[in-house]
């Protein structure tokens, strides 16, 4: 008698539990909408997550990445400027909207001033200002023999009876390096008088005075 209670008792609880477990087997899940949890960039994708409602089951997915348009459609764009940051707007029905700033662009330097000439070996400085903002910068100039910026346009060799220049070109300006007439060796020389410092007086002569 107190063996079969004990056995029911058993039964009961195994029953209870086999029961629960067919239950939950045939459970099927009532998802919540896709939440995102984590917004793409342009070149990253982000996640989405849902949730059972009855059994609190969480699902994770990925969202795809903002230039993906299948999913994500371009609301929105302005371009930066060098001191504005751009902006691009991508909107999903589900996800609602995602913001990407875009860097700042260069200034938009055209007009230079030369401030310190460089030479052929040494670099020099211009002025610049930018035609958008306005802002002005100093901007180092390279060398003249820098092809990549300086173009030699002319050119003259000296020699002995006349100066020569290099004239280089680029969009700082132009500089001109001029080079001296070449010296022959003989115009060096100056022949005046000798150099006498002794006065006739302290020339010693025996046999003079
Ligand atoms: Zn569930
Ligand atoms: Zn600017």
């Amino acid at each position: 008698m107190k063996k079969s209670k004990f056995l029911l008792a058993i039964l009961a609880i195994v029953f209870t539990f086999t029961l629960t477990a067919c239950l939950k087997e045939e459970h099927t899940h009532t998802w919540t909408k896709w939440e995102m949890t984590l917004a793409p960039t342009e070149d990253t994708v982000g996640t989405k997550q849902r949730k059972c409602t009855s059994c609190d089951e969480v699902e994770t997915a990925e969202v795809e990445v903002l230039t993906d348009e299948n999913v994500w459609t371009l609301v929105e764009e302005t371009e930066a400027t060098c001191t504005v940051l751009g902006k691009r707007k991508y909107s999903n029905e589900d996800f609602g909207s995602v913001e990407v700033s875009l860097p700042l662009v260069e200034h938009t330097y055209e007009e230079y001033t030369l401030t310190l000439e460089p030479t052929e070996t040494t670099s020099g400085l211009a002025k610049a200002k930018c035609t958008v903002c306005k802002e002005e910068a100093e901007i180092e100039v390279l060398a003249l023999t820098d092809s990549s910026v300086w173009q030699l346009v002319d050119q003259l060799n000296p020699d002995y009876t006349q100066a020569g220049f290099n004239k280089y070109e680029s969009k700082f300006g132009s500089v001109t390096v001029e080079f001296n007439r070449l010296v022959a060796p003989y115009e060096n020389k100056t022949y005046t008088s000798f150099n006498v410092d002794a006065s006739s007086d302290d020339v010693p002569y025996k046999n003079g005075k």
